[in-house]
Order: structure tokens, then C-alpha cells, then sequence
């Protein structure tokens, strides 16, 4: 799955898990289903009534029963059963009884016999519920020219196969399946599998019968349904396809044709050509609170605003985005489809995969966009959850499958982690090893450690140690440069390793071994080391100040003695970009955590020069956007660090222009948009006037406002709202029919700073008015500017909430909400609301947005005076 981080602007959004311990070897047997009884293939007929939101369904499940038993236990939800049957080639029989745990969500079947081991047909005849959220078979409506529609799709990750078929609903149950679908004769059925024939029922409708898929996991199951169509194209023998309801497979042509590369690459990088005879891509409107695309085998589900692109509201970002969100879906074909995790456990196996996958194809397919730096930013959402007390290992062990919380260290700690032990073995030894490990397991399940044997064997070099000391323990570890000596020409540095923690400064740390690589500042060559038993010594040759962790692969921080990084920060410009950024990142960081002074993070902000790398200047615009935020309490110092943070972005954003020059790299549009957004949050004078202006100078000149410009002069716009204005976009929300600018217009009334207007688009969200999926989203959006009211709000109204989200981020969505709160009273609030409405087990994102609350109202506390310190002897 791809989860939909993107949606919301600041890395410190996403909520964190708790910490249960990391048994791997656990992973071996966990199962909540007896393994008495195992399926071998599934042929599923579903009649949908989509205006009842109703759906009958009968299975045929051959079965082997593995050991004797008189019980059939698989999963259901939400499944009432009409008939039950088993049958061998000579005899059958009815249920004697069957029993529904709603707790365990299984439904057992008993028979008056001992079943003898063998094959069986298992035969259901029963109906369940179509959804408004993306759980299981769920329907979107979505408005068009004539009118409103719906369509169906479905949702089976992590556990939700099992509300429209009665299934072993676990990933090592891996079987064929083979679907009919009966549907209304004008609407395009879509699957895994191509169409294999379609013929009239007696009712009017058609039945669609789909090919059988390959050997694969429950999860992966998709049908969707409506008035839809597909635009195709050829790929190394497989049709790719994007399907998108009528009239919108114009905006699928940039999706398409990046398909195809990355199709093309990842065959040849896996060395297993992709099996399926098509790959669709289908883009549905709305969206949800837990993911925003996911890679049902041979028929991604995208939501419309991760892969399309409409000229009247896409930017380059999003361009960037829709090509990530495909290839990362695209990559998961292989990790995941082709080979899965036997248990979730190693949930980390097909996400940090599909995400350091999409990093590593972007790069080769896409220079251009220099995506090698936004590596580090997206290191930076992980390292910062990482060094909080409520982390959790990569690989971590869940009983149940509800206690499973994807998250950024299951995304972008484990495909950073990858980055580093493919760095660490080499890429060719490590894409040998990914061959073996394809080829081995292909069709079937593997653990974590079945991937590093195979690495090992193809690098011939022990790297199992190592990704178990990052997988199977949390937390970050801190090189700290204790000295570096210059004696006769070369440089003695001595290295030691602790850990980075936010909260728990005075931790024993933990051990690592840790893979480090070192330049000398202006030189080409490398140095590499492994950091083991906490320390490390290395001689370089030459004098100049060492930069450590050089080239950013090494997931841990750096922290310089002072004047090692005052060299550094004096020769600021002669480093590399992507070290810019790392020593920016780290010097944030642990500034804030009071490990080095916060001042150095603003020496080199000062410092940079407006010739610097455009993701540098993104770095610092979102530093200062986080960092207004912790002011936020306090206008007069606000005022203050505003000033100065203005007066940074201010002239970069002057060089780089509100309007695109021609032939302009694609990173300087990306860096626009930032500034725009950053400057006017910041409450800069003269970007608010001007993003007010192109907005009223619209209509009369649309250059005014191209698509590229919309979503930050809207978002400025709708920001400082009065209630006029607000009125207005209401009023454009509500008359657009295009659901993709429906969506973010009103994604913009929930931004205004004004309380007022804050209050009046909650309201809104629980209205029909923004749609199903699009509440949620909005209370989100308010949550950004007001984390308490927000919090306030979605809990006075718990149950009508609780409709407009997918029930996977019941338990997510609240805690997430106040995550950006100051107020110590946030935390008491919190605990009341676990208290009340949560089981134990699922606390862990309360626990995280506690630790993070507090972390910064500490962090304020203490490290802000230190920063007005430095504002007052560097403002003019
Ligand atoms: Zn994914």
C-alpha cells in the first residue's frame, strides 16, 4: 500500500506505534486460523446491488483437509450465510452447525463426522454489506455533468478480503482464485485477470467472468465496477492499463507511459518477468484516511488525486508524486505479490521495499528531478519517530493482525536501512542477491531472513548482523566525532556510538553495528568503516575537516564537537548538496534535542547562498514552516523570528519568480510552490497581497493562475480568509464537478486561520457536502492550523466521525489530529480518550502523538530562548 503521507504538509503528521518486542522468530507460526484445514482454490460469484449497497456472493472452495477434524474455521465479517455444503466426488453434507465470532472475525462450520484428510469442496451461499469507506467491496460517489454516480471497488489489505468472501484470510494461504461478477450490462467490470467472457443473464444483466489469477494472497483480490473506461498500452508483452471513470482517461497519459518504463526496468532488475498478462492501474475519486493506492496483483487502486493529472490544478510535485505512487505499487508486483511476508510481521519486506524501489527507479528513470536528496527528507519522518520512546522495530511482532500500525519506520526506516546495506554489499551484489531471493520464493511466503541469506550468499560478505541490529531493535544511533587530529598530513578520527533520543536524553543506548563513510571536505575519495562495540578509529589522509556519514546512506545522526562544526559550516558551500542536507537535517534535530546549540541549524541558514541546491532552500523553508509553529504560542518572539525567516526566503523566492522561466529545472518549480506556501504561513506581506491578486485576477486572465500555481495561491488565499472570501470558495466547491478540484476546494475551506471559519468548516465536514471520504479529510486539514480544536471537535462528535473513516484508522485518526497541539492539557485529553474508547493493544498512536506533544512543548520551552538569543545579535 502506499500510504497517504503526501496529503499532509508536515513530516510530523503521521502518528508512531508503541513498542511491543521484536520476536521474529515468532513469525515462523503465527496464525489465527487452525491449520487443520487449508484452501487450494476459490471460485467466487458476487451479484452486487450497489443502490442497496447490498451484494450476494457464493464460493467453491476446494479444501484440503490437512488434519482430521469435524470443524471448518475460516475468516468472515459482516457475512450472513444462507447455505453451507461440503461435498467429495461421492458425497455431501450440510453444516450441523455454524457459529460467527465477531471478535475473531472467523466463522467455524461443524459437521456430524470426522472429516478424514483429503480434498473437499466447500460450498457458501451468502451476502454481506458494500461500504462507504475503503473496507472491504466499498461504493464512491462522485458528481458529474449529468448527475451523481457510483462505482464499487475493493480494499483487502490488511484484513478485509474477509467482508466479501469468506476466506483464510492470512498472507501464507496463497491459492488461485477464479471470479464471476454479476453486473449491470453498461458498467466495465475490471479485476486481477483480464476478462475471459461475458455473456447475458436472463435478468438484463451480464455475468463477467474473469481468467483464474496465479497463486496468491487473499489481500490482493480486486474488482472494481462503473462507468468507467481504459486507455492502454503495450509493455514488454503485458497490457498496461489505466482505468478511470468516463471522460477522465485524458489525464492518465503521464501515469501510462511511466508505467511502462518502470515496467520495463523492473523486469530486468528482478531477472523475473512481471507474470500477468495485464496491469491496470484504476484511479477511483475520494479518498481515505489509511492509504492512497495499493497493489492488488495486475490491478493497482489508485485514488484519482495520487496518479492523475489535471492541467487545471497539477504541479510538478504532483507530476513527482504520480510517478511514485505507480512505480512503488509497480515494485510491490514482485515484493509482495509475486513473493510475501508470511505473517505481518515482515509487513516491512514489501513497504520498505516498494519505497527504497521507487527511490532507487526514480533516480535511474528520472535524473532530472534529483530525487538521490529527497532521500533525506523522507529519512528525516523516520529518524525523527525513531528517537522517540513509543518506537518500534522494523520488523515487530503482532498476534492479531489489528494490532499491525504501518508506519514511517515500516516505510522509510526500513527502505533506508536498505539503501544502506545495499551501499554496504555493493549494488550489483545486492541486486544478485534479490534475483536469488525472487527465484527462491517466487509464489510463495519468506521472512525477513530468507532475504539477507540469499544477500549474503550473493555478496559473500556477513550483512546479516547488521540488518538485524537495525531491524530487530528500534531507535536511532548517534556517531559522535569525538576527535579528529591532524598529524603529519593525515587526520586521526576517533568515532563513538550512542543513540539519539528525543525524550529519553539519558538512555543506555543501544549497540549497533553501523556502517559509517566518511570524505574529507573537498576531496573525492571515500573512507568506510563499521562502527562495532561502540567505537571506531580512522586515519585519513589530509587535513581538512571530515564529513561524516558522506553521501547520507548511513541511517543514524552525526553530532561534530563545536569546532569541527564550525569548520564545516564555514565551508558550507563547498560541500555537496545532498551533505548540505544531511548536516541541515541533523543539526535541526539535534539542536532541538539539546545535544548541540539550535544556533549552529541557524549559522548555516544565514550562510546559504541563494546559489545553493533548490532542495537545500526547501529544507530550511520547512524548518522555518515547523519551527513557526513551536512560536505560535508567543506573537511577540514570533514576530520576531518571523522577520528573520522572511527575510531569508523572501529573496530566493524573488530569484526564482512567481511564474515559471522557460526550460526551468523541475526542482525550481517545486521549490516555488514551497516558498509560496512557507511565506505566506509566515505571514509575509507581500506574497499574501500577491497570491490575493492572481486569485481575483483570475477570471479575467487565467495566466494569472496557471494549474501549476493554484494549490498554494488557493492555500494562501483560503488561509487568511475572511468570511466573504470563505463564502465564495464554498460557494466554488459546491458548483465544481470535477471530484479532483472538488476534493481540494474543500481541503482549502478547512484551512483559514480564523477560528471562526475553522468552526464552520468542522461543521461542514460532517455534512454530505464534501462527500463520504472527504470529512475526514477535512477535519485533518483544520487539525494543521488547530490541533486543539480540531481534537475537540471530532470527539464531541465520536460516532458521526467515526462513519467518514475506513475503521483500520479508527483508532489513528483522533491521536493524529493532536499531534501538532502545544497545550499540556492535550495530554491529559489524550489519555481520557484512550481510557475510554481503546482496547490496550491499540494505544500505541496515542502513546506516540503523547510523546511527541510533550517533546515539543519541552523543546519550546528550552530551546526557543536560545534561538531568540541568536535572533537578537543576527537581526538587522
Ligand atoms: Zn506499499
Amino acid at each position: 500500500m502506499h500510504h497517504p503521507f503526501i496529503i499532509l504538509t508536515f513530516a510530523m503528521a503521521f502518528a508512531a506505534a508503541g513498542s511491543l518486542p521484536a520476536t521474529a522468530a515468532a513469525a515462523q507460526t503465527t496464525t489465527q486460523l487452525p491449520r487443520t484445514v487449508r484452501p487450494l482454490h476459490y471460485d467466487v460469484m458476487i451479484a452486487p446491488d450497489a443502490a442497496a449497497l447490498r451484494f450476494t456472493g457464493k464460493v467453491g472452495i476446494t479444501i484440503e483437509v490437512v488434519q482430521p477434524t469435524s470443524t471448518i474455521t475460516l475468516n468472515a465479517v459482516d457475512i450472513a450465510f444462507s447455505s453451507v455444503n461440503l461435498a467429495t466426488d461421492q458425497e455431501s453434507w450440510a453444516a450441523s452447525k455454524t457459529e460467527i465470532n465477531e471478535s475473531t472475525q472467523t466463522a467455524s462450520f461443524s459437521f456430524d463426522r470426522q472429516l478424514a484428510k483429503g480434498r473437499y469442496r466447500l460450498t457458501l451461499d451468502y451476502s454481506g454489506k458494500i461500504s462507504t469507506q475503503a473496507a472491504g467491496l466499498f461504493a464512491l460517489d462522485y458528481p458529474t455533468a449529468d448527475g451523481k454516480k457510483r462505482a464499487l471497488y475493493t480494499q483487502f489489505e490488511s484484513a478485509d478480503a474477509r467482508r466479501m468472501l469468506p476466506s483464510w484470510d492470512e498472507p501464507a494461504f496463497k491459492t488461485t482464485f477464479a471470479l464471476e461478477i454479476a453486473v449491470p450490462s453498461d458498467l466495465m467490470a475490471v479485476s486481477n485477470m483480464p476478462v475471459a467472457e461475458r455473456k447475458p443473464l436472463p435478468d438484463g444483466r451480464s455475468l463477467v467472468r474473469f481468467a483464474p489469477t496465479p497463486k496468491m494472497s487473499t489481500y490482493l483480490l480486486f474488482f472494481g465496477l462503473g462507468e468507467f473506461e481504459r486507455a492502454t498500452a503495450e509493455q514488454d508483452g503485458v497490457e498496461l492499463g489505466v482505468v478511470t471513470k468516463k471522460g477522465s482517461s485524458g489525464q492518465a497519459g503521464f501515469v501510462l507511459e511511466s508505467s511502462k518504463a518502470v515496467l520495463k526496468e523492473l523486469n530486468d532488475y528482478f531477472g523475473v518477468k512481471y507474470p500477468l498478462p495485464k496491469l491496470d492501474n484504476v484511479a477511483a475519486p475520494g479518498g481515505s484516511q489509511s492509504f492512497g493506492a495499493m497493489e492488488n496483483w495486475g490491478a493497482i487502486f489508485s485514488f484519482e488525486y495520487a496518479i492523475l493529472l489535471d492541467p487545471a490544478i497539477s504541479s510538478q510535485l504532483d507530476k513527482q508524486r504520480a510517478f511514485g505512487t505507480a512505480t512503488h505499487e509497480i515494485a510491490h508486483q514482485w515484493f509482495g505479490n509475486l513473493v510475501t511476508m508470511r505473517w505481518w510481521d515482515d509487513l516491512w519486506l514489501n513497504e520498505g521495499f516498494a519505497s527504497w524501489m521507487t527511490d532507487r527507479t526514480t533516480r535511474k528513470l528520472r535524473p532530472e528531478w534529483n530525487t538521490a536528496l529527497s532521500v533525506v527528507s523522507r529519512r528525516e519522518w523516520a529518524l525523527d519517530q525513531d528517537a522517540l520512546e513509543t518506537t518500534q522495530p522494523v520488523v515487530r511482532h503482532v498476534e492479531t493482525v489489528e494490532q499491525m500500525r504501518p508506519d514511517a519506520i515500516t516505510y522509510q526506516k526500513g527502505a533506508a536501512v536498505i539503501g544502506m546495506l545495499e551501499d554496504y554489499v555493493g549494488r550489483k551484489a545486492w541486486a544478485d542477491g534479490v534475483r536469488l531471493y525472487m527465484k527462491k520464493y517466487a509464489y510463495g511466503n519468506a521472512v525477513s531472513d530468507d532475504l539477507w541469506t540469499q544477500i549474503e550468499a550473493a555478496a559473500r560478505k556477513p550483512v546479516k548482523a547488521i540488518a538485524h541490529d537495525f531491524t530487530l531493535q528500534p531507535g536511532v544511533p548517534l556517531i559522535r566525532v569525538e576527535s579528529a587530529l591532524c598529524s603529519k598530513g593525515s587526520t586521526v578520527l576517533k568515532l563513538s556510538q550512542g543513540e539519539f533520543s528525543r525524550d529519553h536524553p539519558g538512555k543506555k543506548p543501544l549497540r549497533w553495528r553501523v556502517p559509517v563513510i566518511v570524505q574529507q571536505l573537498g576531496t573525492a575519495p571515500t573512507y568506510r568503516t563499521l562502527v562495532r562495540n561502540g567505537a571506531a578509529t580512522m586515519t585519513l589522509p589530509g587535513c581538512g575537516p571530515a564529513i561524516v556519514n558522506a553521501g547520507q546512506s548511513g541511517y543514524y545522526r552525526t553530532l561534530y564537537q563545536a569546532e569541527h562544526f564550525s569548520q564545516l559550516a564555514a565551508n558550507f558551500t563547498a560541500l555537496n548538496p545532498i551533505d548540505q542536507l544531511g548536516i541541515l537535517a541533523d543539526s535541526w534535530s539535534l539542536g532541538m534535542a539539546g545535544l548541540q546549540s539550535p544556533a549552529d541549524f541557524f549559522d548555516l541558514a544565514k550562510n546559504t547562498p541563494l546559489a545553493a541546491d533548490p532542495k537545500v532552500w526547501g529544507k530550511i523553508a520547512g524548518v522555518f514552516a515547523a519551527l513557526d509553529r513551536s512560536y505560535s504560542t508567543d506573537p511577540a518572539r514570533q514576530a520576531i523570528f518571523r522577520k528573520f525567516a522572511i527575510s531569508r526566503l523572501a529573496p530566493k523566492l524573488a530569484q526564482v519568480g512567481w511564474i515559471a522561466q522557460a526550460n526551468e529545472p523541475d526542482t525550481f518549480a517545486i521549490l516555488r510552490n514551497e516558498l509560496i506556501e512557507t511565506l505566506g504561513s509566515l505571514g509575509d506581506p507581500a506574497v499574501i497581497g500577491e497570491a490575493r491578486r492572481r486569485y481575483a485576477a483570475r477570471a479575467g486572465d487565467p495566466s494569472t493562475l496557471p494549474g501549476a500555481l493554484r494549490r498554494p495561491v488557493l492555500g494562501i488565499v483560503a488561509m487568511h480568509a475572511d468570511a466573504a472570501t470563505w463564502d465564495q470558495l464554498h460557494a466554488a466547491a459546491l458548483a465544481e464537478r470535477t471530484p479532483l478540484v472538488k476534493d481540494q476546494l474543500f481541503q482549502m475551506l478547512a484551512a483559514a486561520e480564523d477560528v471562526d471559519l475553522a468552526r464552520k468548516a468542522l461543521a461542514l465536514a460532517l455534512t454530505a457536502e464534501p462527500g463520504e471520504t472527504g470529512g475526514a479529510m477535512m477535519i485533518r486539514r483544520v487539525a494543521m492550523q488547530h490541533p486543539d480544536l480540531a481534537f475537540d471537535f471530532a470527539l464531541d462528535n465520536l460516532a458521526t466521525v467515526n462513519t467518514k473513516v475506513d475503521k483500520i484508522s479508527r483508532s489513528r485518526f483522533i491521536p493524529s489530529l493532536a499531534r501538532g497541539s502545544l497545550d499540556p492539557a492535550m495530554i491529559a485529553k489524550l489519555n481520557a480518550y484512550a481510557e475510554k474508547h481503546l482496547l490496550p493493544a491499540a494505544r500505541r498512536d496515542v502513546n506516540a502523538a503523547v510523546a511527541n506533544i510533550t517533546y515539543w512543548i519541552k523543546a519550546s520551552r528550552e530551546r526557543l530562548p536560545l534561538i531568540d538569543t541568536w535572533l537578537a545579535r543576527n537581526s538587522s
